[in-house]
């Protein structure tokens, strides 16, 4: 393999955040203690809800809302298959069933008209993914989740973080019933590993609290446990580092979005060979990727492996789609042509480097290769 020039993905690490989790190492203290409930706090405030409570992953996070929405064994929980496979796998963790609807070939995200064909009566909860930064258009399926006997949602809003949709940020608790986030080093703010969940309810931030903690009511004494409870606690150095990096969350958006619209101007002039990151009037992207769809007649996969061959690290963001990962293929007997609409965009969606310290050059570095390919060497890159 040849050497990587440029990453799909970096977390972006200033002095602060060293500094501020050199101090927790120098404390001693290194769980349970006040850095969480300061990034708790941060969090809740940026975004503008009630409650946020932080665990050590969005999996996790995932999985407690589950929990707390009540979610178990003969439940189904409607969500799209085209996203990360945390989304669904929360679902089969609490033994439930996952039933997924398409996505809509423009914004990428679960289509709201399509929500109808998959309600049952075993329907416990819808499970809206904003994918790529940009919002699921939550108007529409809270209204047709309402339709349908208030079916509560809940909201995965792992790559989302910043994003607005109606003039609101995504997750703020004012759409969905709670929302998990995410904070791996590819996301747009990074604690190493990290989550949280958001909510304006008061009793399900309260059980939240006490799954990750084994069960234990945060008012009671240490060794009483209430529930069936799990460690899914964050430490000290990771919350501290979170508090930097959200009090700092405009400046990262920022440098993204610079990123992006580089981009945009070097790759516009190529649409007719590519599908750029799409804009929805109303909503904002919170630049997550840079996510781009081959147009027909261009193969992903070998597209891929040029770029690869000149040292440019792509991701195959989401493929195989979830219905089409081993697990679920065995377990539920999903084929190819199930999901039409996320199995094509699947099939020719790449994502180029990107986070917010590339620079111009890397930028051009990689549109040049880009352009090069399609205009001088086609053959390389042509299905079939
Ligand atoms: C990153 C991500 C997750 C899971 O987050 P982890 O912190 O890696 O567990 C869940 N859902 C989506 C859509 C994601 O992108």
């Amino acid at each position: 393999m040849p050497e990587i020039k440029i990453k799909l993905s970096a977390p972006d690490i200033g002095e602060g955040e060293i500094a501020a989790v050199n101090e927790v190492m120098r404390s001693g203290w290194l769980s349970l203690g006040p850095k969480v409930v300061e990034f708790e706090q941060a969090f809740a405030s940026y975004l503008g809800c009630k409650h946020a409570v932080a665990c050590n992953s969005g999996t996790s996070a995932l999985h407690m809302m589950m929990l707390t929405q009540g979610i178990g064994p003969g439940d189904e929980v409607i969500t799209p298959s085209f996203s990360f496979i945390a989304s669904a796998n929360c679902i089969e963790m609490v033994g439930a069933k996952p039933v997924f609807v398409d996505i809509d070939p423009i914004s990428l995200n679960m289509n709201p008209r399509k929500i109808a064909d998959a309600v049952t009566e075993n329907t416990k909860a819808i499970l809206m993914v904003h994918i790529f930064g940009l919002s699921a258009e939550s108007a529409d399926i809270c209204d047709a989740a309402d339709s349908f006997g208030e079916i509560p949602v809940l909201e995965d809003a792992c790559e989302s973080l910043g994003a607005t949709a109606y003039g609101k940020k995504v997750g703020d608790g004012t759409s969905g019933r709670a929302a998990a986030w995410g904070f791996y080093p590819n996301k747009q703010m990074t604690t190493g590993e990290g989550g949280m969940v958001t909510t304006n309810d008061d009793d399900f931030a309260l059980n939240i609290k006490r799954l990750r903690n084994q069960g234990r009511n945060p008012e009671s004494t240490w060794l009483n446990h209430d529930v069936l409870g799990y460690n899914f606690r964050l430490d000290e150095m990771s919350a501290a580092m979170g508090t930097v990096q959200i009090n700092r969350f405009d400046e990262l958006m920022a440098k993204r979005e610079e990123v992006a619209m580089h981009y945009n101007s070097r790759l516009r002039p190529l649409k007719d060979s590519l599908i750029l990151p799409m804009e929805l009037a109303g909503f904002t992207r919170s630049w997550f990727v840079y996510p781009l769809v081959l147009r027909q007649g261009w193969d992903r996969d070998k597209l891929f492996n040029e770029l690869a061959e000149k040292g440019i690290q792509c991701g195959k963001y989401f493929s195989p789609p979830i219905h089409l990962q081993t697990f679920y293929k065995e377990k539920y007997g999903y084929k190819p042509g199930d999901f039409p609409i996320t199995e094509g965009i699947s099939n020719q969606a790449i994502s180029l480097p990107f986070h917010g310290n590339l620079d111009a050059g890397e930028v051009d570095y990689v549109c040049d290769a880009i352009e090069e390919l399609i205009k001088n060497s086609p053959d390389k890159i042509r299905q079939g």
